[in-house]
This record gives C-alpha cells, structure tokens and sequence, in this order.
C-alpha cells in the first residue's frame, strides 16, 4: 500500500484560491447540477492551473477543480494518457 503525504507547502496555494471565499456548494453540487457557477468562478481565479495540477496529480474524484468537472477531468486524463 502506498500511502503519500500531503504536507503544509503542497496546499500553501488554497489560501488563495477564490472558491474558499465563495463556499463548497458550488464546488460539489448534488449529482445532476449545475456546474456553471463554478466554472465561472474558477475561470476568474488566479491559481486555476496550479488547482488542476493538483486535483489530476491527486486523482481528485469529486467535485470542480481547476475549472473543469469530475467528467472532464476523466476525459483529460485519458487524452493524455493516449498522447
Ligand atoms: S480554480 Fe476553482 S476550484 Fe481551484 S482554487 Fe480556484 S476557484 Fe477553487
């Protein structure tokens, strides 16, 4: 089992992200919603890509990151995977 550790400097960049301003709701929204809100939020934030890097490194499952979905981050996967 491989169990990595997260340490303070690798979410140093969360404390600017314009998501904990807003609240979560937008950011994991019951399954069927709509994610617009975020995507917009996200597309005025200063961190979008450092916020990606890390939900793809991080295998996030849930939620808007870095302004893109759950799916879209699947697919991005996958696309790069087949690159
Ligand atoms: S890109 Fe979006 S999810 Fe990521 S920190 Fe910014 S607002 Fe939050």
């Amino acid at each position: 089992m491989h169990i990595e550790a997260i340490t303070a400097t690798d979410i140093a960049w969360q404390e600017q992200a314009l998501c904990a301003q807003t609240g979560a709701d937008f950011f994991f929204p019951e399954p069927g919603s709509s994610v617009r809100e975020a995507k917009r939020i996200c597309g005025l934030c200063a961190i979008r890509s450092t916020c990606l890097e890390y939900a793809l490194i991080h295998d996030e499952r849930f939620g808007v990151w870095g302004g893109l979905s759950e799916k879209e981050r699947m697919q991005l996967r996958r696309a790069e995977e087949n690159w």
